[in-house]
C-alpha cells in the first residue's frame, strides 16, 4: 500500500504537531534569563545588606497558603483577593491559593511558631514570587517578585520612620533617582467609623459620577473609592473629606511623630490625602514610593504601612505591626535604566585544557584539587581540539592556562602557560596547586600596584591642574588693568 503523503492524514499530522510543539511560558509569567541575573543579584545583595544592618531575620514561607488567610487578612473585598487570586481546591479538598502578597503569611508564621514570645519587635524580611491574576502589561506580571520587611510588636512611630528610611537607603544604594515618597494616615478603628460615615454621605451625594466599581466599593469598602484611578472618580474624590482631618488623638500624635522623625532624618515626603493602599488591614500610616522616568511616566516601586489589627484578625493577641514591600521586577527595570552597576561575579583566571582520553581523566582530578584549594577555574571538557580550547582561554582573558596532553597524562605532569609573560614550563601535577596560587597572588599584587600608581598619578595631575588654575586667575586682573 502506498504511504500517505504528509498532510493527507490529519490524525498523523496532529500527532506530529503535538510532538513538535514548542512550549512557551504561561501568559503573564516569564523566565529571568542569565543576562538579567546580575541586576537581580545586585538587588538581592543590597536588600540582604539592609536586612543585616537593621537586624531583620530572613523568613521563607510557602507559595501555597489557605485562601482564607488572605480573605481574612488582606480582605475579601480587595482587588488582589476578590479579582486576582489564583484559587483552587487540592485533591484533598482544601481551598488554597498562590500567595498574592507576603504580609499575611509572615503574620501566620509568627503566630504558628510562637514568635510572640520573642523580644519585640520581631523583625522579619523575605523575598520571593507572588501571584496575581491581573491583565499582564509592561511592568505588570502574573508572577512577580517582591521583597518585604515586617516589624511585629511595636506601635511607636519611630518604626514607621525606620521602615521608610530602610526603603530609601535601598533605592539610594541602587542609584535609583527621583523617588517620591507619598504619605498619609488613614486612622484606626477608633476614628475610621465616623470618618467613613462622612465619606459615605459625601460620596452618596455624588454617586452618579462614580464608576461602577466605586458604586460597589461605596458599600463594601468606601475608603477604596479614594484611590480609584478612573478620571471621573478622581474628580469627585478631590474635594472629599480627608482622613488626616478626622484622626483621633492617638492617630494624630502618631502621625505627627512620624513626620517629625522623617524631618529629623531629612526624608522628603509628599502628603497624599487620597492614598489609602488597596488592602484592608492598614491602620494609621500608609506610604508608597514612586519613580518617574525620562518621559514622566510614573511607576510604583513599593509601599507599606502599619497594620495594628492584623495579628488580631488572624486569631492572635492584639499586636501592632508595620512593614513594606517592593516590586523587584520593577526595581530591576529601573536599575537597568539608571547608573546602577550590576553585580559582577568573580571570573576564573585559570583555564584547564586537555588533549586525549587519558588527559581528560586526569583533568577532572586537577580541576577538583585546584577548585578545593579556592582557585576558580574554567574548562571545556567536551572539546577535544586544543586550538579551540586555547582560543576559549584567550577569550576569557585567562592569566594561566594549564595543559594536560598524552605525555603529561603518562608522567603525571602539567604544562603551565603564563599568559602575561607568554612563558611556559612543565611541572609535576602534585606541585600545580601551590604554583598556580603563588602566581595568581603575584599577579593580583601587581594589578594592585598598577592601580595604586594610577590613582597617585591622577592625584598629582589634579594638584597640578589646580595650581595652574590659581596662577591664571591671578594673571587675569592685571590684563584687565592694562586694557584700561
Ligand atoms: P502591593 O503589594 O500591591 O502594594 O505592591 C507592592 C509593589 O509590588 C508595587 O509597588 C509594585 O512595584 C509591585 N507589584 C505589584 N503587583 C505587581 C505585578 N502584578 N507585577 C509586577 N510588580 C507588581
Amino acid at each position: 500500500m502506498p504511504r500517505k503523503k504528509a498532510g493527507n492524514n490529519p490524525e498523523q499530522d496532529k500527532g506530529r504537531k503535538k510532538k513538535n510543539k514548542r512550549f512557551q511560558s504561561v501568559r503573564g509569567m516569564r523566565d529571568i534569563l542569565p543576562k538579567e541575573q546580575p541586576y537581580w543579584q545586585k538587588l538581592r545583595k543590597v536588600v540582604e545588606k539592609i536586612a543585616i544592618d537593621y537586624n531583620y531575620n530572613r523568613i521563607d514561607f510557602p507559595i501555597l497558603e489557605e485562601s482564607e488567610l488572605f480573605e481574612r487578612g488582606t480582605g475579601k473585598n480587595t482587588d488582589i483577593v476578590d479579582k486576582e487570586m489564583y484559587k483552587f481546591k487540592t485533591k484533598g479538598g482544601a481551598n488554597v491559593c498562590l500567595r498574592p502578597e507576603g504580609t499575611p503569611s509572615v503574620v501566620r508564621s509568627y503566630l504558628q511558631h510562637g514568635m510572640a514570645s520573642q523580644r519585640k519587635p520581631v523583625k522579619l524580611s523575605y523575598n520571593g514570587p507572588m501571584y496575581r491574576y491581573d491583565r499582564p502589561q509592561e511592568g505588570r506580571y502574573r508572577e512577580f517578585f517582591q521583597f518585604g520587611f515586617e516589624a511585629i510588636g511595636e506601635q511607636d512611630a519611630i518604626l514607621d520612620a525606620q521602615m521608610i528610611q530602610m526603603a530609601t537607603r535601598i533605592f539610594k544604594s541602587l542609584k535609583i533617582k527621583n523617588v517620591a515618597l507619598h504619605l498619609n494616615s488613614i486612622g484606626c478603628e477608633e476614628c475610621r467609623p465616623s470618618y467613613n460615615k462622612l465619606l459615605i454621605s459625601y460620596l452618596n451625594n455624588r454617586k452618579k459620577s462614580l464608576c461602577m466599581d466605586c458604586k460597589r466599593r461605596l458599600k463594601s469598602n468606601p475608603l477604596r473609592v479614594l484611590d480609584c484611578k478612573e478620571e471621573k472618580c478622581t474628580q469627585v474624590v478631590g474635594q472629599a473629606p480627608q482622613t488626616v482631618d478626622h484622626l483621633c488623638g492617638d492617630c494624630k500624635t502618631h502621625f505627627t511623630s512620624l513626620l517629625e522623625y522623617l524631618d529629623e532624618i531629612q526624608i522628603v515626603y509628599s502628603l497624599r490625602p487620597q492614598l489609602v493602599r488597596g488592602l484592608d488591614y492598614y491602620t494609621k500610616t500608609v506610604f508608597e514610593f514612586f519613580t518617574e522616568d525620562d518621559k514622566g511616566a510614573q511607576s510604583a516601586l513599593g509601599g507599606g504601612g502599619r497594620y495594628d489589627n492584623l495579628v488580631g484578625i488572624l486569631g492572635g493577641p492584639e499586636t501592632p505591626g508595620v512593614g513594606f514591600a517592593c516590586g523587584m521586577d520593577r526595581l530591576v527595570k529601573v536599575m537597568q535604566n539608571s547608573d546602577t552597576e550590576p553585580y559582577l561575579p568573580p571570573t576564573p583566571k585559570v583555564y584547564l585544557a586537555q588533549l586525549g582520553d587519558a588527559a581528560k581523566k586526569k583533568s577532572l582530578r586537577v580541576f577538583e584539587e585546584l577548585n578545593k584549594s579556592g582557585v576558580m577555574i574554567a574548562e571545556s571538557f567536551g572539546r577535544g581540539n586544543l586550538r579551540s580550547q586555547l582560543k576559549q582561554a584567550n577569550k576569557m582573558n585567562a592569566e594561566i592556562v594549564l595543559i594536560i596532553g598524552q605525555r603529561e597524562a603518562l608522567d603525571d605532569s602539567v604544562i603551565l602557560k603564563d599568559m602575561n609573560s607568554g612563558g611556559q614550563e612543565t611541572m609535576p601535577a602534585e606541585k600545580i596547586v601551590k604554583e598556580v596560587r603563588r602566581r595568581l597572588k603575584k599577579n593580583a599584587e601587581m594589578i594592585k600596584k598598577i592601580a595604586r600608581q594610577k590613582t597617585q598619578k591622577k592625584e598629582r595631575d589634579l594638584v597640578k591642574k589646580k595650581k595652574s588654575k590659581k596662577t591664571t586667575k591671578r594673571k587675569t586682573p592685571v590684563k584687565k588693568n592694562r586694557k584700561k
